[in-house]
């Protein structure tokens, strides 16, 4: 059977012709169909009708084109559309149902690495017992506010200092229609978190309802039994495997990368509580000696 996959399996075959008169040559028999992402266009001289889903067909003197499917009903009859339609959604379905049964044939090893993404060092495990660890540590306020900056991507800390007042009279005498108050306060940036993102990820929602559960369901299914709807949804879950594997240890490693001292020298200014901030420090303090870190939140 011929595969057309793409325009160029059709435009690449020997014999394909370009605009061809089915008044003066007869068109014999469909050789394949196909449907693509893009429109192409009909080859029948006079239609030349843009379409995603047509027909390779054999003309009587060898020579091969394409034609749409509508061009595709009024040559060969509704009934043979409708039999090639089957056809091709039979083999559409055979094509989905081999890839699960690959997936499935792939169980050991696939659940292998779905083990060692959890219980390796510094794996989804360790991720989800250290940000339990980090929230106990700083406090649920100062978390909360930690999670809203990483969930904004707002990295850099600002913090609110205020002018002594002959500095405020000389802004003022500057730009006389300002208002004093205006100038009392003024911003100035503390520092940025190197990143936030494994703060913002949510490993645990990800790894077991995302991957483990749909791993597990397309291992788990009879794939002679699906109906159409379910082989579609199955595929799309097979289809993403391979990039929320990818997803989940990229937030890994951005999440080590967030377990530095110069990230939680930045923690005090979080706080809006003088009794946390000194919390805080000190906390940064043994950061920075070492005794609590990676290690001591694992
Ligand atoms: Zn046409």
């Amino acid at each position: 059977m011929i595969e057309i996959n793409s325009p160029n399996d059709l435009f690449d075959r020997k014999n394909f012709t370009y605009d061809v008169d089915s008044k003066t040559t007869k068109l014999i028999e469909v050789l394949a169909p196909y449907t693509f992402q893009n429109k192409i266009t009909c080859n029948l001289k006079g239609c030349h009708t843009p379409h995603k889903h047509g027909y390779l067909i054999l003309i009587e003197d060898g020579r091969e084109t394409n034609i749409g499917k509508d061009c595709g009903r009024t040559h060969f009859g509704e009934n043979f559309v409708i039999s090639r339609d089957l056809e091709r959604k039979k083999r559409e379905r055979l094509q989905q149902i081999n890839k699960l049964l690959s997936i499935q044939a792939e169980k050991e090893s696939l659940l292998k690495r779905l083990d060692e993404l959890s219980n390796r060092p510094y794996g989804v495990a360790w991720a989800v017992r250290s940000k339990i660890n980090l929230r106990k540590a700083i406090g649920q306020d100062v978390f909360n506010r930690l999670s809203e900056r990483a969930r904004r991507n707002n990295l850099t800390i600002q913090e609110e200092k205020e002018r002594k007042p002959a500095e405020i009279k000389r802004l003022h005498e500057l730009n006389p229609r300002s208002k004093r108050e205006d100038h009392r306060y003024y911003q100035i940036d503390v520092g940025s978190f190197t990143s936030l993102d494994g703060i913002a990820f949510d490993f645990q929602n990800v790894y077991w309802e995302n991957l483990d559960k749909d791993i597990k369901e397309i291992l788990d299914c009879d794939t002679a039994r699906l109906t159409t709807p379910q082989l579609r949804k199955l595929i799309t879950k097979a289809n993403n495997i391979e990039m929320v594997f990818e997803q989940l240890n990229t937030a890994l490693s951005q999440l080590i990368r967030f377990f530095t001292p110069e990230n939680f020298n930045l923690l005090r200014y979080l706080s809006l509580d003088d009794k946390e901030k000194d919390k805080l420090q000190k906390l940064a303090w043994n950061v920075n000696k070492g005794e609590a870190s990676l290690g001591w939140l694992d």
